[in-house]
């Protein structure tokens, strides 16, 4: 039976290379030369994204996650990937890292979580909050950029190895790089401990505590007056 399977996906795929299709394998390098044509507004992204069906996360998902915030906000955080919160309310860091999260910026950074976008750097639940490979977060990659593009954020806050990864192209461990701003295209990237790493290392949270008023003094220094 399943050998029958086989054989039938196998002359599926003959068939679809007969009609011209390629098969290609995605390599960092192919999106970086070529970057997607994306809507121009977040609501027509939402429901392109909302749609998405462009890697394996998507058989496993409930809710798309797209992000949340203020669409003119000058601060910006991104996370990994939703957690299972997250997948069923569709809201990203809503969970017990969410809590965390929205203490940092509402009790350390003095600002409703509402005045700041959340956004995560794959918008699908990796199954059991795995890491997601470099092809979903490859993939996933031009929607957050897309974001960053239309909001245009004076500064974003990368949460973890991950988000840092995806936005810098830098390997480097976060123990390292937190707490360290680096001057992007267009804004301002301070890496810091994700809120996760922060509740199983209680100890990290001084750390994390004084990225945030890093954070804070960048943001204040800019402000419209
Ligand atoms: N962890 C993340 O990285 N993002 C979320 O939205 C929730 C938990």
């Amino acid at each position: 039976m399943k050998n029958l399977h086989n054989a039938l996906q196998l002359k599926q795929l003959y068939l679809l290379k007969q009609m011209g299709v390629r098969y290609t394998d995605i390599k960092p390098s192919d999106l970086e030369a070529e970057p997607a044509q994306l809507p121009d507004n977040l609501d027509a992204l939402r429901q392109l994204v909302e749609g998405c069906h462009l890697c394996d996360l998507s058989k496993s998902r409930n809710k798309v996650v797209f992000g949340e915030g203020d669409p003119h906000a000058e601060l910006m955080f991104v996370g990994e990937g939703p957690g299972a919160t997250e997948d069923s309310t569709g809201r990203p860091f809503v969970g017990r890292a969410g809590e965390l999260l929205t203490k940092m910026i509402e009790n350390v950074l003095y600002l409703p979580r509402s005045k700041v976008y959340i956004a995560n750097i794959v918008k699908c639940r990796p199954p059991g909050n795995r890491v997601p490979t470099p092809g979903e977060a490859l993939t996933c990659r031009p929607y957050l950029l897309k974001q960053i593009e239309l909001i245009r954020p004076r500064i974003i806050v990368t949460l973890g190895a991950t988000a840092y990864r995806y936005l810098s192209n830098d390997q480097s461990p976060i123990g390292r790089v937190r707490g360290h701003p680096i001057q992007m295209n267009g804004y301002l990237l301070v890496p810091t401990f994700h809120p996760s790493y922060l509740l199983r290392n209680p100890s990290a949270k001084k750390e994390a505590f004084h990225d945030m008023l890093l954070v804070k003094e960048l943001w204040e220094k800019g402000k419209k007056v």
